[in-house]
């Protein structure tokens, strides 16, 4: 059976067995959108908005958030490919850390976020992206080159004709 499967455990489940980092950020209740630095716990991170969801393709991925064994397997076997919807990767600007950082954001509520900094292996995880070519910036830095040298071909056009 093919097809994208999107859960969205804020709303159609209960999270009752959170682990302790993503209990320990509750003394504050920020407004909106705020994404705090996991170093600087007072600094509000800035980013582009770019998200990089995670999809799951294990049982196993599934029990580590909470859900009963029979469930995660039942899921699995139904959608191959299983997108969260509260999770995702997201390059982020600390000011106070003075640079980005690639970070895993999980959704609680809509104003109660949860920020670390990404481990590699997430990326193979991104849904629709290809671990071969993980890192954003090596690829934008290759397009960039690639321009740089198209450029140079016109220029060469020019000085032959
Ligand atoms: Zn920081």
């Amino acid at each position: 059976m093919n097809g994208i499967f999107y859960f969205n455990p804020v709303s159609s489940w209960s999270w009752s067995r959170r682990t302790s980092w993503q209990k320990s950020r509750r003394n504050r209740r920020p407004k909106g959108r705020e994404l705090l630095c996991p170093v600087h716990q007072d600094q509000v991170l800035r980013g582009n908005g770019k998200k990089y969801f995670l999809h799951l393709l294990s049982a196993e991925a599934l029990q580590q958030r909470g859900m009963p064994a029979k469930t995660a397997r039942l899921v699995i076997n139904a959608y191959p490919v299983f997108v969260l919807s509260n999770e995702w990767l997201e390059e982020l600007f600390c000011e106070q850390c003075g640079s980005n950082h690639w970070c895993h954001i999980t959704k609680h509520s809509p104003d109660q976020y949860t920020v670390r900094w990404a481990p590699q292996h997430l990326w193979e995880q991104v849904a629709h992206v290809d671990p071969s070519v993980a890192n954003p910036t090596v690829s934008e830095y290759t397009r960039n080159q690639a321009r740089r040298h198209q450029q140079k071909r016109v220029d060469g056009k020019r000085f032959y004709g």
